[in-house]
This record gives structure tokens, C-alpha cells and sequence, in this order.
């Protein structure tokens, strides 16, 4: 069903471009292409904005603003503030995040709906690379967009129910649980974490590598570890899980080694998948590898006029990623020749507290990349001010090649994730830290803690030990 006509016509049914999911991906890319002129079909089975508004980025980040408020509260004494924590609220809390999502999502709707774009509710299926059909009609396009996006996984033999949750269910629950095993240390494990120990739960975090976020710099992983053992999380990295049972009021995790973990429930976030099982993909000879669509640097599939973005396509699963992906592909449709996306410099943040947040580089793919010519520099949050009156601890590392550029930063910290625009600058513009170093940094701010670091390791540190 066509939700909108487009310009000029009663009942769109051909395309200059037809995008198959309206994720961070899809939208991205609907929005581009019809702000370049181009009649845009954009085809929806659920609601506009995909995971990341409804049920990933958004509702994590709301759920960890209510987290920190309740910290907030509890530590209130440490700042010569009387306040109590009397409780969590979980209607409150939902209510306050869904509020948030409604109101992004009616933003949206209004811009395509503005930028004329025709929003196509239905399940569609790629039936040709020209054509996507839609319950039962078909749609043709010159250039048709897959961006179906992702699922989350779990592991073989471990099935979602009642109380075992993926994220999904995790961001509808109406009472906070007493105790929480979270199956899975990466980026989504760690976050919902951070929430649950802040709004009260005893919580461990199962983690089958030997540390958590383990795509970080190992120093990341080293200092967020330290900080949740501090806020009483227990880590069992390491670990395998074998098996779950489900009882009345709660589950028995079994771990490698023998030990059960009893919890009130098991969040798995083992990962994220591609949705791209039974959408015709392969069925109409797009090229794919372990159900992701392989795509090149500018989103072309290996067949003409089939473009894919988002989590579909191996690498980095987020949502800025997605955007970046959407506008660049119908950029190139246009014939603009855009500039490809260069993977390692895209920013990547864990919103935890404390946070991590990363661009470029880690030392590891530093060294072996460039070998013994790599240099690094640790710039403590003990001598940024404002981290001080934040309380919050951690460090800014710098990752550059001998007599070259800065090629990583790796940040942990309370609001860190908001320094990483800068961060992104310096390495993607190949800037040295002789560079940044003449840059003054506003004082007091955390941002002060990237030009330390930098003059640092330009050899002149201010406010830290030579
Ligand atoms: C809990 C969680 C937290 C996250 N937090 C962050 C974060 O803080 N920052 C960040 O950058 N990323 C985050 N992500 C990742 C981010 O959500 C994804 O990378 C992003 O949503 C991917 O966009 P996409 O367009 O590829 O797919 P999606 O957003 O998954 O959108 C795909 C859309 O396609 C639709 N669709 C699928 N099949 C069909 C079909 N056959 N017909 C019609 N429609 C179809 C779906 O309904 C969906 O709306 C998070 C993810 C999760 C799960």
C-alpha cells in the first residue's frame, strides 16, 4: 500500500529509486535521492526509522539518561547535595522514552513526506533488479536500494522466550529484575549493563573473549572493565556459555567449567545478523556471503542498478554508518562521484558509563600495519579539570606513526563519546599532533583533554609529567 502519492501522480508505481527498508540506511539514502530530484519509492514493513530509532540507538540512549539521573541521585551526597533515590519507575521510564522515539518518529515521517518521498507500507521482496514487490504489487525502479538491515542473533540452541530477551524485549520491560546475566560483552551487552546495575540490579556480564568491547584498543577494554568491577558488575570474560534452563521465577545459565549463573533473566547480545533471508536477494543473483549483500566502496552490488547499504553490508553495524552509506549511494545514482567511505575512520562509541569512544586505529592494527614506527601517548583524565569536578576517571590515547599522523584516539570517560567529532578530524585529515597542538582548547571542558594529549605528544605536555 502507497501511503503517499509522489509528485504529480495519483498512484506512484515506477521509481527513479525504490529503497527496500526504511532503516538509518534506507531513509538516508530515500532523503538524499529525492532532495536530488530523483521520484523516490521507499518501502516499509514496520515504521520509518528502522532499528536505530525504534528499538536500538534512541531507546538505549534514553534508557541511559534515566540511568544517569539514578546515579546521579544516589551520588548526590559526593557533591554536598541531600537527595534520595526512592526508586525506578519502569512506566515512567518507558514513558519518558517512548516520548522521545514517538517524537523523532513523527519528525521523520513529516520530512519524507516533505522531501516527497513515496513511503510504500508493506513486506517487499526484490523480484528482478528492477522491480520489488509489495504484498502483491510490483514496483519498478532504474535503481533499486536493498536496506533491509539486521536482526539480533543468539546461539544455536538458545531460544529467545519469556525470560531470555534479545535487546528488543529488553527495552519493554515493566519492572526493573533483581538480577541480570548478559550473554555477551560487546557494544549492546555492555550498554544495557550499565543500565540495569544503575537503576539497582546485580548484574554479570558473560563474555566468551577474553575481555569486553574486544574490537576496542585493549587499554579501553582494560579501564572499562576496572570501572564496572568498581560499580559492582560482575565479569566473567573468558567464559563460554553452554545452556539455559528457564524455571518459574527466573534462569540457571550454564557456563564452561561448571558453574551456574542464576539470574531473573538472560539478555542475549551475541551480535547482530542480516535481514536478508527470503527478500529474493539471491534468488535474483545478488552476491552475498554468509547472508550479508557484498557490496563495493561505493554500494554497488554485483548487479547493475542494485545498490545495498547499512547493516546488510559487511563491516561496522551503525547507524551513522548507515546514514553515511545512504546519502552515497544516491549521490552516485545522481552522478555526482561522491567520495567513498573509508571504513576505519568511522567513530565508534559505547554509551556506558563510563563511556568509550574510538576513531582511526587501535595500537594493535597500528603496529601491524606500520610495525615498530608507531608511537602512543596516554593522556590521564586526572589532569583535565572538568573530568575532575565530573568525578568521572579514565584517559584520552593517542596512536600515531613516527614522524606522521595521528592514526587512533581511544577515549574512556564520562561523556567522552562527545569528543570524538574532534577526534574524527584529526585522524581524517591525517592531521600530526604538531597540528592540533597550536589549537586552543576551551577551559574547563573534557574537549581540553584531546589538545593535552596532543601537545603532549608533540612534546610539549602542559598539564602532564614529560
Ligand atoms: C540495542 C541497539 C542499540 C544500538 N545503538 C546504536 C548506537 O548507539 N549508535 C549507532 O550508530 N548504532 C546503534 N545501533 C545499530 C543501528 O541501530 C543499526 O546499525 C542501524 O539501525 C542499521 O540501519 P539499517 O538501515 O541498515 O537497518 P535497520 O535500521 O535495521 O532498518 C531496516 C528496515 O528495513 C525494514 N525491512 C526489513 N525487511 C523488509 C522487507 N522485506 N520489506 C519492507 N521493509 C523491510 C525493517 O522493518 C527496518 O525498518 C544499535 C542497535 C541496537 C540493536
Amino acid at each position: 500500500m502507497a501511503d503517499q502519492a509522489g509528485p504529480g501522480t495519483e498512484l506512484e508505481q515506477d521509481f527513479d529509486v525504490l529503497v527496500l527498508g526504511a532503516g538509518s540506511g534506507g531513509y538516508a539514502c530515500a532523503l538524499r535521492a529525492a532532495q536530488l530530484g530523483m521520484r523516490v519509492g521507499l518501502v516499509e514493513k514496520d515504521k520509518v526509522g528502522g532499528t536505530c530509532l525504534h528499538v536500538g540507538c534512541i531507546p538505549t540512549k534514553a534508557l541511559l539518561h534515566a540511568a544517569e539521573v539514578a546515579d546521579a541521585a544516589r551520588e548526590s551526597e559526593q557533591f554536598g547535595v541531600h537527595a534520595t533515590l526512592d526508586g525506578i519507575d519502569m512506566d515512567g521510564v518507558n514513558g519518558y522514552k517512548d516520548a522521545v522515539v514517538d517524537r523523532l518518529h513523527t519528525g521523520l515521517s513529516g520530512l519524507l513526506k516533505g522531501r516527497g518521498v513515496t513511503t510504500i507500507t508493506g513486506s517487499g521482496r526484490l523480484t528482478s533488479p528492477r522491480t520489488v514487490e509489495v504484498d502483491g504489487t510490483t514496483y519498478t525502479a532504474t535503481h533499486v536500494v536493498l536496506a533491509s538491515g539486521s536482526y539480533a542473533k543468539t546461539l544455536p540452541g538458545l531460544d529467545l522466550d519469556g525470560r531470555v530477551v534479545s535487546s528488543t524485549e529488553a527495552l519493554r520491560l515493566t519492572e526493573v529484575p533483581r538480577s541480570v546475566v548478559v550473554l555477551g560483552g560487546g557494544v549492546i551487552g555492555v550498554e544495557f549493563a550499565s543500565v540495569w546495575r544503575s537503576f539497582g540490579a546485580e548484574v554479570t556480564v558473560l563474555e566468551a573473549l577474553p575481555r569486553l568491547v574486544a574490537a576496542e584498543d585493549e587499554a579501553c577494554s582494560k579501564a572499562l572493565e576496572r570501572a564496572f568491577r568498581k560499580r559492582g558488575i560482575t565479569l566473567r570474560t573468558g567464559t563460554a556459555f553452554e545452556s539455559v534452563e528457564t524455571t518459574d521465577d527466573g534462569v540457571r545459565v550454564h557456563v564452561a567449567g561448571g558453574d551456574v549463573l542464576e539470574a531473573d533473566l538472560l539478555l542475549v547480545a551475541v551480535g547482530r545478523g542480516p535481514a536478508t533471508d527470503g527478500l529474493g536477494y539471491d534468488d535474483q543473483g545478488v552476491a552475498m556471503e554468509r547472508g550479508f549483500v557484498l557490496a563495493d566502496e561505493r554500494g554497488r552490488t554485483n548487479l547493475d542498478g542494485v545498490h545495498a547499504v547499512g547493516d546488510i553490508v559487511p563491516g561496522l553495524q551503525l547507524a551513522h554508518r548507515g546514514f553515511a552509506q545512504g546519502v552515497l549511494v544516491a549521490e552516485d545514482i545522481a552522478g555526482l562521484d561522491p567520495t567513498p567511505l573509508d571504513e576505519a575512520l568511522i567513530p565508534r562509541v559505547t554509551y556506558s558509563d563510563p563511556e568509550v569512544a574510538s576513531v582511526g586505529l587501535t595500537e594493535a592494527q597500528a603496529r601491524e600495519a606500520h610495525g615498530d614506527a608507531v608511537e602512543t601517548l596516554t593522556y590521564d583524565l586526572g589532569g583535565n579539570g572538568k573530568s575532575q569536578i565530573l568525578k568521572t576517571q579514565g584517559f584520552v590515547k593517542l596512536v600515531r606513526r613516527t614522524d606522521g599522523p595521528v592514526l587512533g584516539v581511544h577515549m574512556v570517560g564520562s561523556r567522552v563519546g562527545e569528543l570524538i567529532g574532534e577526534a574524527q578530524l584529526i585522524t581524517g585529515w591525517d592531521a600530526w599532533p604538531e597540528d592540533v597542538a597550536p589549537l586552543v582548547h576551551a577551559h574547563p571542558t573534557q574537549n581540553e583533554a584531546l589538545g593535552e594529549a596532543h601537545l603532549a605528544l608533540a612534546g610539549k605536555p602542559l598539564h602532564a609529567h614529560s
